[in-house]
């Protein structure tokens, strides 16, 4: 596979939710593109438009204008990218095994061979031993890491994450992040992750797409040019990883006050 060339591209794509009298404008005329195999990051406000522009990668939600394509294709998308949307949503009735396997299953896989595959993923995902657990009975980290297991069982050139690790407390999103880019290695598919946290994004992205409050419209993307394996302590003390930070925390920073202001 190229990996320079286009996995998933949004042209010109703004929209619209029509449920109410007065509508609300979510996005505006976003552009944004992902290369084969990369890490991009939406970063923005809560409520500028992420999870829409998620959904319409999944195809579950068409934009009311624009274009959307997923490997050159303008048809519809679903069921080619795999996605893990804002709430875990295991299921508490189902185990931890069962719960991963829904993915597979849908794709009409057998359950003893979707069992079997999943399996195999348990140590990687830090959820050894807990097979048999419910929902209820794992730690936040290691219910999002079953949600995770659960997207990542399905293989996908493109996987779409909504604020994987947002409840998860700084220290537990620390090591989340090295594990993350760890998989994300072994599958060479493109990433798309939203998130609100600077240092999240810098840690984990080839590249960042910083967002506007809404409507959401994209103020800048940013190529994080730092190699891997990544490390957190040094990236902490690496000038040009502070500059840029500074540089992104000002984009979001202005656009809130002139928010406010206007
Ligand atoms: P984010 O994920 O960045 O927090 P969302 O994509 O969830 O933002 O929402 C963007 C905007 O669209 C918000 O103002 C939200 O209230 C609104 N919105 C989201 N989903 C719907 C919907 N189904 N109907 C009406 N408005 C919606
Ligand atoms: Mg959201």
């Amino acid at each position: 596979m190229n990996e320079l060339a286009t996995c998933f591209e949004l042209a010109g794509v703004s929209h619209r939710y029509e449920s109410d009298r007065q509508g609300t404008d979510a996005l505006l005329d976003v552009n944004l593109d992902l290369k084969h195999g990369e890490f991009v990051s939406l970063l923005g406000p809560s409520g500028c438009g992420k999870s829409t522009l998620l959904k319409f990668a999944c195809g579950l939600l068409s934009p009311s204008s624009g274009k959307v394509s997923l490997l050159g294709e303008t048809a519809q998308t679903l069921g080619q990218v795999g996605y893990m949307p804002q709430q875990d949503l295991l299921f508490q009735w189902r185990t931890v095994l069962d719960n991963a396997i829904i993915g597979l299953q849908t794709e009409g896989v057998s359950k003893k061979e979707a069992r079997s595959a999943a399996l195999r993923q348990f140590k990687a995902f830090g959820l050894e031993g807990f097979e048999n657990h419910y929902p209820s009975q794992l730690s936040g980290d290691m219910r999002q890491r079953a949600a995770l297991l659960r997207t990542f069982l399905v293989d996908r050139p493109l996987y779409v994450l909504d604020e994987p690790f947002g409840k998860l407390d700084s220290l537990t999103r620390l090591s989340m992040h090295r594990w993350l880019t760890d998989i994300w290695r072994d599958r060479k598919a493109a990433i798309l992750f939203v998130t609100h946290d600077v240092d999240e994004a810098l840690f984990l992205s080839d590249r960042i797409y910083v967002m506007s409050s809404r409507p959401g419209r994209i103020l800048e993307s940013a190529s994080v040019d730092l190699p891997r394996p990544r490390n957190h302590i040094s990236m902490t003390q690496n000038p040009n990883v502070s500059n840029l930070k500074a540089k992104l925390l000002g984009l979001l920073e202005t656009n809130l006050n002139e928010e406010s202001d206007g």
